[in-house]
């Protein structure tokens, strides 16, 4: 196998001038070749020399999508180092938290982001430096330093990245990834969705997620194929990109086309150039891909992946596209559906975890045997914690987290279906179904929801529910919310609502006292909420 190093090293040689990042700015926009994009990796990699950096160690990043922190990806993989790509709306605690566990020798930090040294807020990094950059200064130093070329220094199964999942439950799990698995989703991608030199990807998506990372920089990279990288995600730019711009290529999750379509309102557009949307990381509602379909044009190619695997499963490109289907197994990717409890097969159609098993998949999670041991059944295949089914035809169906299944008195809800049902009445902008704690029901189905004007009564749509769905299923009550909690890629954060939930439940059993002088606090606890949702600048 051709590590992807040594492809995109020939990649760089070939296009040489062409241009292999954009970058859109106030008035002007930059573009990099794939030259200077190779130049700025080795110097960088010589910068990082410098600092002591050798093979194995942990190189943390905390930047703004940017040059400089692909230059520095790009080095740290070069010399066999481990690239820690880190969300930059980390708080300390959490970026604290990752730098220890993940005993990483520097942390890369914007100098106008950097708490300065001794004051309450500097950040520690108790295995290596803290360096500070100035990211404009940093990437036309390195665009510009002579550095010699490097041979590509890993091995296969050396770890090349280590992205910390956005678990939602205790602390984040280091996921490594070695050179082959990266190579192998990306060789695998680039035969299912037919990329070519001629693609131009307009990228939107963080730089410290798998989706944004992997599955499409380096997706683009590996072919030669040009990026057009915005820094945030900024729905009318985005909308108007799409519709002038020269890009072929667009990865969304679907809350990133929910804005889009918000903004397109009642038009229709026409992309002239595009030729493949692609949707993942989060359910994509099937009224989400009619509305995609009417107002865009285009039948989106719906995938599933995670940080763990990369993308394990595709719509095709040629071939019927599915609504509410996650596709069929890219090339190379084995999966199978097992009773999450027994791990026996269950019979085809049938709800069970989705286990997969090949080059694709991850080394485990840095320095924690437990927890590697537990992701992998005994006999060697990755354990996803999502449910679905397989159809005779061999197309997955997704139906949630098994973390997320709620159980109520005694029978299987899968939120998915409720939601789904939900989010046709007119009434429902938004909404998310969880299992609050319930001493009759165990959990109690409870759907928060996010109204559309006017605003339905909790009856009517409970109703609503029971039209569709068996009784157990249907919510047993409605929360109205002005905004869902979401984590950076824009997914509900169901433990937060669980927490919220229950918090309200307790509130409200209170003595009248008791509840005045908790209304504070529960204030707070909703401020805490909405810290995390997608309109701020989280996503970019
Ligand atoms: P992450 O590791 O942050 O990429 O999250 C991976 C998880 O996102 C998966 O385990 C699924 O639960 C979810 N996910 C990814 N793609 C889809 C999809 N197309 N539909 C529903 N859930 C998805």
């Amino acid at each position: 196998m051709r590590l992807f190093l040594e492809t995109l090293r020939e990649t760089c040689r070939e296009c040489g001038p062409k241009a292999a990042l954009v970058l859109p700015g106030e008035g002007s926009e930059r573009q990099v070749s794939f030259d200077s994009l190779r130049m700025g990796s080795l110097a960088a990699a010589q910068w990082l020399d410098g600092m002591g950096v050798t093979r194995g160690d942990r190189v943390a990043f905390c930047l703004p999508k940017s040059l400089a922190a692909i230059q520095i990806h790009l080095a740290a993989c070069s010399m066999g180092a481990i690239s820690l790509p880190l969300n930059p709306a980390y708080s300390k605690a959490e970026l604290d938290y990752i730098v220890r566990d993940s005993g990483a020798r520097v942390l890369i930090v914007a100098r106008d982001n950097c708490p300065t040294e001794g004051s309450p807020g500097a950040l520690d990094v108790p295995c290596g430096r803290l360096c500070p950059i100035s990211v404009r200064d940093f990437e036309e130093t390195m665009a510009l330093q002579p550095a010699p070329e490097r041979d590509p220094a890993p091995g296969p199964s050396d770890p090349a990245l280590m992205l910390y999942t956005s678990g939602t439950t205790g602390h984040p799990k280091g996921a490594c990834m070695s050179h082959a698995s990266l190579t192998a989703n990306m060789d695998m991608l680039r035969d299912a969705w037919q990329w070519t030199r001629e693609d131009t990807l307009l990228h939107i998506l963080p730089l410290f997620h798998v989706h944004g990372l992997l599955v499409a920089l380096h997706g683009a990279l590996h072919v030669g194929a040009t990026t057009v990288m915005h820094a945030k995600f900024d729905a009318p730019a985005v909308t108007r990109a799409l519709a002038d711009g020269p890009a072929t290529v667009f990865m969304g999750v679907p809350t990133v086309y929910r804005r889009i379509l918000a903004e397109v309102g009642d038009r229709r557009i026409r992309l002239s150039g595009m030729r493949l949307l692609t949707c993942g990381s989060d359910r994509l509602p099937v009224e989400l891909f009619e509305a995609i379909e009417r107002q865009l044009g285009h039948r989106v190619v719906e995938r599933y992946g995670m940080t763990e695997t990369g993308i394990m499963l595709s719509n095709p490109v040629d071939g019927e596209r599915v609504a509410g289907q996650v596709g069929v197994p890219l090339p190379g990717v084995r999966m199978r559906v097992r009773d999450p409890r027994t791990n026996a097969p269950t019979p085809v159609g049938e709800v069970g975890e989705f286990q997969t098993r090949g080059p694709h998949v991850f080394l485990g999670y840095w320095q924690d045997r437990a927890k590697t041991r537990a992701a992998f059944t005994e006999d060697g295949w990755f354990r996803t914690g999502d449910l679905g089914r397989c159809g005779p035809d061999g197309r997955f169906e997704i139906k949630g987290r098994q973390n997320d299944l709620i159980i109520s008195g005694g029978f299987n809800v899968y939120p998915a279906e409720v939601e789904h049902v939900l989010a046709r009445h007119p009434g429902v902008a938004q909404c998310a179904v969880a299992g609050l704690p319930d001493a009759e029901w165990g959990e109690a189905v409870t759907a928060f929801v996010v109204p559309a004007d006017p605003c339905p009564a909790e009856h009517e749509l409970i109703r609503h529910c029971r039209g569709s769905l068996a009784a157990y299923k249907a919510p047993k009550s409605v929360r109205f919310v002005d905004s869902l909690p979401r984590n950076a890629m824009g997914k509900v954060r169901k433990d937060a609502l669980v927490a919220h939930g229950a918090e309200r439940e307790r509130f409200a059993a209170r003595s009248l006292e008791g509840r005045l002088a908790e209304i504070p606090q529960l204030d707070r606890g909703i401020g805490r909420i909405e810290a995390t949702d997608i309109r701020r600048p989280d996503i970019g």
